[in-house]
């Protein structure tokens, strides 16, 4: 078998996700055949760094052994088990250590199999909760500019990015967007924390107005990811924090892609001292394994669902695979690992080499911006440099990157115009060095005409 076969039986029978299919006929499709570590191999033999970390997911490296080891034991004992009526040891003590490692007062788990169910958990909580204490009139939702929450239909009208939203917005639900605190936008000379402040502003205005209509307040804390790596202060998070509670309105912290150490701590929140009504997490809770997700909350939020059944308070949501053993045993293997290992130690010092190898890239004269928060580092390429200008999204120049990156060992899949690392955090400085190579020479050819 090699490449050529596999992908000509794959284009004849899949459907793959985020992709205009027609592309296929001048870009290949990788078949992967094994991994190891921050490694992936195809069936002709070439190598490639998994540098995004296979959509974010991926934290200790594809085939770790002792995630391996861990779900096998899992396998021969118990694969799965309804959990309404039933529940298994795998997924009491993951539920037992997630509240403990998370943001105090989250007290208990509700559990789904992908982020945007994650995201569909909370957003019905939050309403049903209000619903059951009496104030059924708070229908809304706040969300911020260029947020991304999933694309379920619930999750994609939470969302904010037009290229995956704007088709379907006649299917959902009317959401109350504030502008993002993103710092791109900040005046020259002005610093993060002073714009990501001054845009609260906006979302203070929208509470006081909207507060006896809005259920919650959606944030990705730190970095909008889908939306290009776009960063913000923690400053604006505590911000919300008080606004929300000073509006009694909720606060619905997603994390599903800069939890688990990506920002620089396990979860982003704490870099504002912060606790929201609701966590979501996925991504790398199964170290990138199996598709599990959570929902955390307060006792606060349980109680109001907690009655006599005739009542009809209860939380009726369910899913097939809710709490998985397997993925569970994935989940808890990798907590032993940020346990055992001093994994946010280690990741301080590989955030400072992706730093230190792409510092260049700031003179570049078609980057616009290079931006980092912990082990996510993004490239921002642009049209005019000092005016900021982007080039149109049609001119597709981060394509150009990942196309380069494939022949020299690099999957770097762009987002539109921003090419960036956001690697599993068991990569070297030295592959760190090459990646950053690879992406100076892929942003030189993107950008030459
Ligand atoms: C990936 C992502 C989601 C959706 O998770 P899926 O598992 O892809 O459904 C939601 N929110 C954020 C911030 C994400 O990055």
């Amino acid at each position: 078998m090699n490449n050529k076969e596999l992908m000509q039986r794959d284009l004849s029978v899949l459907w793959h996700p985020c992709t205009q299919m027609k592309d296929h006929e001048s870009l290949p499709v990788t078949p992967i055949k094994r991994g190891e570590g921050v490694w992936l191999e195809d069936f002709d033999g070439n190598r490639y760094i998994d540098a995004i970390s296979s959509w974010w997911v991926n934290l200790f490296g594809h085939c770790n052994p002792r995630i391996n080891d861990r779900i096998k034991q899992q396998l021969d004992t118990l694969e799965h088990v309804i959990l309404a009526g039933f529940t298994h040891q795998p997924i009491i003590e993951l539920s037992e250590r997630l509240i403990d490692i998370t943001p105090d007062g989250l007290s208990h788990c509700f559990y789904a199999d992908n982020g945007s169910s994650a995201i569909e958990v909370a957003l019905k909580m939050s309403y049903h909760y209000w619903r059951n204490t009496g104030k059924p009139q708070k229908t809304k939702f706040i969300t911020l500019s260029n947020s991304y929450h999933g694309e379920t239909l619930g999750a994609l009208a939470a969302g904010d990015v037009p290229l995956y939203k704007e088709t379907y917005k006649p299917l959902l639900m009317d959401v109350i967007t504030a502008p993002s605190p993103d710092c791109f936008y900040r005046e020259p000379g002005e610093s993060c924390r002073d714009y990501s402040a001054r845009q609260f502003e906006h979302m203070r205005a929208l509470l006081e107005r909207h507060s006896d209509e809005v259920c919650a307040v959606f944030i990705e804390p730190l970095v909008q990811c889908a939306g290009t790596m776009r960063m913000h202060d923690p400053v604006y998070l505590k911000l919300l924090r008080e606004a929300c509670d000073e509006y009694g309105v909720h606060l619905i912290a997603d994390e599903i892609a800069v939890g688990f150490g990506r920002t620089g701590t396990l979860f982003a929140c704490e870099q504002a001292d912060i606790s929201p009504d609701f966590m979501c997490l996925s991504k790398g809770l199964t170290g990138g394994y199996l598709p599990v997700s959570v929902t955390l909350t307060h006792e606060r939020i349980y109680q109001a669902f907690y009655d006599e059944y005739d009542k009809l308070s209860a939380f009726l949501h369910s899913h097939s695979y809710n709490g998985n053993p397997l993925g569970c045993a994935a989940a808890l293997a990798t907590l032993d690992i940020f346990e055992q290992d001093d994994v946010i130690e280690q990741n301080r010092r590989l955030a400072t080499v992706m730093q230190q190898a792409t510092e260049h890239l700031k003179d570049h004269p078609h980057v616009g911006e290079v931006r980092q928060t912990g082990m996510i580092l993004a490239v921002e390429m642009v049209k005019d440099k000092a005016a900021r200008i982007t080039y149109p999204w049609q001119e597709r120049r981060g394509l150009h990157v990942y196309q380069h990156a494939l022949k020299n060992e690099a999957l770097l899949r762009p987002l539109g115009n921003v090419s960036y690392l956001m690697p599993p955090y068991v990569i070297t400085p030295e592959q760190i060095e090459h990646l950053a190579r690879v992406m100076t020479e892929g942003i030189d050819l993107a950008t030459r005409d």
